[in-house]
C-alpha cells in the first residue's frame, strides 16, 4: 500500500510542498458550538470576486506537483483490528465532544482550503470552481452533522404508564467501512467519515484509488482536530482492498458511494458468511437522470441549466443530466440555442482559472466514453472541439429516437435528447420511472399543475424544478436516491445519522 515516506505531520504542515515536519499536535481548545448550521450554498461552482485570494493561492500551490500517496502501512485486517480497539473509548466519548471535533475539522478544512483545492485539481482533475465547491461542501458536512448530532443523538424520554420510565438512546454500532468515490474525493469522503464518527463509530476509510492524497490529507486534519488515530484509519488501494474490508466479519456497517455493480458486490459480501451479523449498508450509486422541458419553459434558462447539469464537472456527477426530454414543439428552437451555448464553453487545463470543463478522470473512463460516442456517431447532434493533448471528452448531444433507447448511465459529458408530445407528460415520467434508477430529475415548466403532477409521480430522490439539477446543498437539499440509485438515507439530511447508530431502548419500573 504505497510508501510511508511522508508522515501525517509533514502533510499537515504543508501537503503540497511537503517540506516541514512538525511535532505532536495537541488538541486545540474546544470551540463554542455553532447553534445554527448555515450552508455555504455555493457548491454548484462559480467563483466570485471575493474568491480572488483563494484563486491566487490555489494557482500558486498547483505549480508544485503533489505526491502524497504514502499511507499508514496497515493491511485492511489490521486497520479493522485497530478501529475495534478504539471503539469502546470513542463510543463512550460524549456526543458534544465528538461534535466539537467535527467543528474543528471544518475550521482546519477552511484554513487549508487552497492546499486542498490544489490537490483536488491535480489528483481529481477538478476545475478550480469545482475544487472550491468541493472544500465548501466538506466543511458543510462537518458543521451540519455536528449540529444534527447535538439534536438527534441525545437520549429521548418516551411515554409510558405511571411507574415506568422508557428511554431511547442512539449509540455507535462498531467499526464502519467508508468507501468513497473519486468524483467528490473530499466532500463525499469526509461526509461519510464524519457522519459515522459523530454517531459514535470508529471508521476505516478507503478513498478511491484515483484520489488517495486528498483523503490522506483530510484524515490527517481530522486527527489534528481531535479524532483519535485509532478511531479513524485510512487504507488506500484498489477494489481488492475494499473487498477485503467489507468481507471482514467484525465490521458493523458499510457506507459506500460508487457504481451499482460494486454496491451489489458489497451487499453480497455482507451476506456471504452465514455466521456474520446482519449489518447496514448505506449505498449511493448511479442515476439515469432526465430533465423534462415543456413548451412553457423559459428557453434561456433551460439552456443554461442543461449546460450546467450536463457538462459541468465533465458530466462526472451522479446527479448529472443524462437525458433531455423536450416537448416536441420547442425541440428545434431549444437545440439551436443549446448549440450556441455549448460553443462558448472553454475546455482546457483544469488548473487554468478560465477553464469551464476539464478532462475526465482517467484513461479507462476516456476510452469507454469515446468508444460509446463512436458507436452512436450517426446520432450526434452537436459536439465541441477539445484540446488534443489530454483526456478530453467533447461535450456532446446525442439524439435518441425513443426514451426507451437509453438504459444505462454514461458517466461523462454526454447528453441524450428525445422528444415527447403535448399531453404525454404523465406517460413520460412513467417511462423514466420504469428504468429503475431514482436519483435526480429536472422539470422546466411554468404550469403549476404539471409541477405538482411530476412531484407526485416521479420516483427520484431529488427533483429540481426550473433550475439546474446538480449541486445539492448540505442541509437544504438532502441528496440520494432509490431503486438502482441507492439505499438512502440521504446524505446531508436530517435522518442520515440515525442509520449509523444502534437504537437502544431501556424500560425501567421505577
Ligand atoms: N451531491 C452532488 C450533486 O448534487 C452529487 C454527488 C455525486 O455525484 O455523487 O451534484
Amino acid at each position: 500500500l504505497a510508501d510511508q515516506s511522508i508522515s501525517e505531520d509533514e502533510l499537515l504542515a504543508d501537503p503540497v510542498e511537503k517540506v516541514m515536519a512538525v511535532g505532536g499536535t495537541p488538541h486545540p481548545a474546544i470551540a463554542a458550538p455553532a447553534d445554527l448550521f448555515q450552508p455555504e450554498r455555493v457548491n454548484s461552482g462559480g467563483l466570485d470576486l471575493d474568491d480572488a485570494v483563494i484563486l491566487e493561492e490555489t494557482v500558486a500551490a498547483i505549480t508544485t506537483p503533489v505526491n502524497v500517496n504514502g499511507d499508514a502501512r496497515v493491511s485492511p485486517a489490521e486497520a479493522v483490528t485497530a478501529a475495534l480497539a478504539a471503539f469502546p473509548e470513542w463510543s463512550s466519548t460524549p456526543v458534544e465532544m465528538r461534535a466539537e471535533c467535527l467543528d474543528r475539522l471544518a475550521e482546519y478544512l477552511e484554513e487549508n482550503r487552497s492546499q486542498l483545492m490544489a490537490i483536488a485539481v491535480q489528483e481529481a482533475r477538478k476545475t478550480i470552481p469545482d475544487a472550491l465547491s468541493e472544500v465548501r461542501e466538506a466543511v458543510d458536512f462537518c458543521r451540519y452533522y455536528a449540529a444534527r448530532a447535538r439534536i438527534d443523538l441525545v437520549p429521548v424520554e418516551l411515554p409510558g404508564p405511571t411507574g415506568e420510565r422508557n428511554v431511547l438512546r442512539h449509540e455507535g454500532r462498531g467499526v464502519w467501512i467508508a468507501i468513497a468515490p473519486w468524483n467528490f474525493p473530499l466532500a463525499i469522503f469526509i461526509g461519510q467519515v464524519v457522519a459515522a464518527l459523530v454517531a459514535g463509530n470508529t471508521v476505516v476509510a478507503k478513498p478511491a484509488p484515483q484520489t488517495p492524497a486528498i483523503g490522506r490529507f483530510a484524515v490527517a486534519l481530522a486527527h489534528k482536530a481531535g479524532v483519535p488515530k485509532g478511531a479513524l484509519q485510512i487504507v488506500t488501494g484498489a477494489g481488492d482492498v475494499g473487498a477485503a474490508l467489507t468481507a471482514d466479519t467484525r465490521i458493523a456497517g458499510v457506507v459506500f458511494t460508487g457504481s451499482v455493480p460494486t454496491a451489489k458486490a458489497i451487499a453480497r459480501n455482507l451476506l456471504a458468511d452465514d455466521d456474520r451479523p446482519l449489518v447496514p449498508l448505506i449505498a449511493e450509486t448511479g442515476g439515469l437522470n432526465a430533465m423534462i422541458v415543456d413548451s412553457t419553459a423559459l428557453s434561456e434558462q433551460v439552456v443554461r441549466d442543461v449546460v450546467v447539469s450536463g457538462f459541468q464537472s465533465a458530466g462526472q456527477r451522479c446527479s448529472a443530466l443524462r437525458l433531455l426530454l423536450l416537448q416536441e414543439d420547442i425541440a428545434e428552437h431549444t437545440l439551436e440555442m443549446l448549440r450556441g451555448a455549448m460553443d462558448t464553453l472553454n475546455m482546457g487545463d483544469p488548473a487554468d482559472p478560465a477553464t469551464d470543463i476539464g478532462p475526465v478522470i482517467d484513461q479507462a473512463a476516456y476510452d469507454s466514453l469515446m468508444a460509446y460516442r463512436a458507436s452512436v456517431k450517426d446520432r450526434i447532434l452537436h459536439e465541441i472541439p477539445v484540446p488534443k493533448n489530454g483526456l478530453f471528452v467533447p461535450p456532446t448531444v446525442i439524439r435518441l429516437d425513443d426514451i426507451s433507447d437509453l438504459n444505462r448511465e454514461y458517466f461523462g459529458p454526454l447528453v441524450h435528447v428525445a422528444t415527447w408530445k403535448a399531453g404525454t407528460l404523465e406517460a413520460t415520467v412513467a417511462k423514466m420511472n420504469a428504468k429503475g434508477f431514482g436519483l435526480t430529475m429536472g422539470l422546466h415548466s411554468r404550469i403549476a399543475g404539471s409541477s405538482a403532477m411530476v412531484e407526485q409521480l416521479a420516483r427520484v430522490g431529488n427533483l429540481y424544478i426550473n433550475r439546474s439539477m446538480i449541486g445539492a446543498v448540505v442541509g437544504s437539499q438532502p441528496f440520494g436516491g432509490e431503486g438502482l440509485s441507492g439505499t438512502g438515507p440521504k446524505a446531508g439530511g436530517p435522518h442520515y445519522l440515525y442509520r449509523f447508530c444502534a437504537e437502544r431502548t431501556t424500560s425501567t419500573d421505577t
